[in-house]
């Protein structure tokens, strides 16, 4: 069976929820980290694969690179479609990324004209008359306008374009798209011999992104958010069962937590009252020197191995200024990235088959720290956070990687319930 979907995220934390959104859809789906290699493998049978990129915020030249080299590895593995997926909310400057990529794997297809959709309803972003909406706000009136990296000041779609491509951009309104597939087809055609490359299509349900997903089957490359993609997954037959792996609950379980977003605050809180063993780490001592690895060894080998431990850097805002203060922050992230990848090795070692990973610079340092490219997509566990399967060596992990604000309250605790059973 060969792959179908080839999809490139333009970050780490949309890799994972884009992947979530063709499983959803039915679809085995693999999630691949950072442009693979020639030695990268996909585990056996998937529809689709997604490749996690960090090129929202980068240079477009380097975004284009990398996205062009993922969508010929993604074609050498046999996929036939290329999905581009962006953020929601069209996180771009004048300059792109968004319109450069999707030109560059538009040229690469052969191809000369493409779909965009960002629209999310389950998030509350919707897309009427080109303009995109967040709730009941236009995107230039809602807090994104104040984004730290990429304001948006602009709510049309088809302006926000414009700037980011030499080619002509079109729309494609709500009331062809409720007019079905067909309608959206002719209206698709009849944009191309016009010489317009980029539609926008308005979508404001699941059901407008099943319209659209069934109507983009052909083209060879489409571009949105996880809502278009999971519109696409569902106009694919399912030829492959999708993956049924529930809660995982072979092997030891723990948490490595390196976020300090106030959600996995939250989460750290709730395990500790749930009454489970936690152990802070203390990562100025770490940079004098002290042994802080072998300390939370220790500590972990003395707990009761039925439970799942939580070992965590994350701090407060105030602890965390302080950190910073002392050891830069560059030299306070380095810090904690190397002390959670070693700890994660160390764990899988002593017989953790169940790693969830709070934080999404923190996960790029476990998976790297663990050696693993690919995994295989599972259930989700809260939206956007599947469990996912890879292997190590020769046994299998379950990881959860999860972005700082992801997950509910209780999700540490609620994922990791089922009492460690013997590790097979
Ligand atoms: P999120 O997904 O919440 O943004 P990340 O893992 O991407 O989480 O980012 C958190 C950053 O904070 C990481 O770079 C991590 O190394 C850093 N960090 C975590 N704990 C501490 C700490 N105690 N002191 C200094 N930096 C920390």
């Amino acid at each position: 069976m060969t792959l179908r979907i080839g999809c490139i995220a333009d970050d780490f934390t949309g890799g994972t929820d884009v992947a979530a959104a063709f499983r959803r859809a039915g679809l085995r789906t693999a999630l691949v980290f950072g442009t693979p290699d020639t030695a990268t493998e996909l585990p056996p049978d998937c529809d689709a694969a997604v490749v996690a990129l960090k090129s929202r915020s980068a240079p477009a030249g380097e975004a284009v690179a990398d996205s062009l080299a993922a969508q010929r590895w993604l074609w050498a593995k046999g996929a036939a479609q290329t999905y581009f997926k962006y953020c929601s909310t069209f996180d771009s400057t004048p300059q792109g990324n968004i319109g450069p990529v999707t030109d560059a794997l538009l040229d690469a297809a052969g191809s000369s004209v493409t779909l965009h959709c960002p629209a999310s309803p389950p998030n509350g972003r919707t897309v009427y008359q080109g303009h995109l909406f967040v709730h009941d706000q236009l995107l230039s009136d809602s807090p994104l306008r104040h984004h730290p990296l990429n304001p948006m000041t602009d709510s049309a779609l088809t302006r926000l374009l414009s700037p980011q491509t030499r080619h002509r951009v079109g729309l494609i309104d709500w009331a062809t798209v409720r007019r079905g597939v067909q309608a959206v087809r002719e209206a698709v055609t009849a944009h191309q011999q016009t010489g317009v490359r980029h539609i926008v299509a308005d979508a404001l349900t699941d059901d407008d992104l099943a319209v659209l997903g069934a109507a983009a089957l052909e083209l060879p490359v489409v571009a949105g958010a996880a809502g278009l993609a999971e519109g696409l997954g569902h106009a694919y037959p399912a030829t492959a069962p999708a993956t049924t792996e529930s809660t995982p609950s072979r092997g030891r379980a723990a948490v490595l937590a390196g976020s300090c977003s106030a959600r996995t605050l939250e989460q750290i809180a709730q395990f500790y009252a749930a009454g489970l063993p936690s152990l802070h780490l203390d990562v100025l001592a770490a940079a004098t020197g002290r042994d802080v690895t072998g300390e939370a060894l220790a500590w972990y080998d003395a707990q009761e191995p039925a439970l799942p431990v939580l070992i965590y850097a994350s701090a407060s805002p105030e602890e965390l200024a302080a950190v910073q203060a002392q050891l830069g922050v560059a030299e306070a992230a380095a810090q904690v990235e190397e002390l959670l990848g070693t700890l994660a090795t160390h764990l899988v070692e002593r017989g953790v088959r169940r790693l969830l990973v709070a934080g999404g610079e923190t996960s790029g340092a476990v998976t790297t720290a663990l050696g693993i490219r690919a995994v295989l997509v599972g259930e989700e566990a809260d939206p956007g956070v599947p469990w996912t399967y890879a292997t190590t060596g020769d046994s299998d992990l379950a990881l959860m990687l999860k972005s700082g604000n992801f997950g509910a309250p209780d999700l540490f605790t609620r994922a990791l319930a089922a009492p460690a059973q013997e590790s097979t």
